[in-house]
């Protein structure tokens, strides 16, 4: 394997080389910013799921761009959409950091309450609810 072919992370939210996972995403709205992203990395230490194009790097110059396009493009996108606890108003990112603090490192993180007048429920988070959680341990 060629060195300078091989990929390198580096998180352009908080510098972390560490991935937690990495996955296939799709959008189909060709308007929204997130149209040509394939494949996204959550970072391992502040837990975002990031574009991987903007978290892989060749050269070192490539991080500093990263972090820009990150930053104005994609990030604004991500937090309009990114889950949030309704109690304490956290993303999933803080929400999965405090979690994994505690050795809870299950992607179950949230549950949705049930709205009677049926206007759609709303997201409750494991840190304000953990007696929810208690169940479904597997
Ligand atoms: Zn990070
Ligand atoms: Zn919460």
């Amino acid at each position: 394997m060629e060195k300078e072919n091989q990929e390198k992370f580096q998180c352009p939210e908080c510098e972390s080389k560490n991935i937690r996972f990495r996955f296939k995403v799709s959008t189909k709205d060709k308007n929204n910013p997130y149209a040509n992203v394939t494949e996204e990395i959550q970072c391992a230490s502040c837990f975002m799921d990031i574009p991987a194009n903007v978290f892989i790097f060749k050269n070192a110059n490539d991080i500093e761009d990263n972090k820009k396009i990150w930053q104005s493009f994609y990030k604004p996108e991500h937090l309009k959409v990114a889950a949030q606890c309704s109690k304490c108003s956290q993303y999933y990112w803080q929400i999965e950091k405090q979690l994994s603090d505690i050795n809870i490192t299950s992607p179950d993180i949230f549950y949705q309450t049930y709205d009677t007048k049926g206007s759609g429920g709303k997201m409750v988070c494991r840190l304000c609810d953990p007696e929810a959680f208690k169940n479904n341990k597997q």
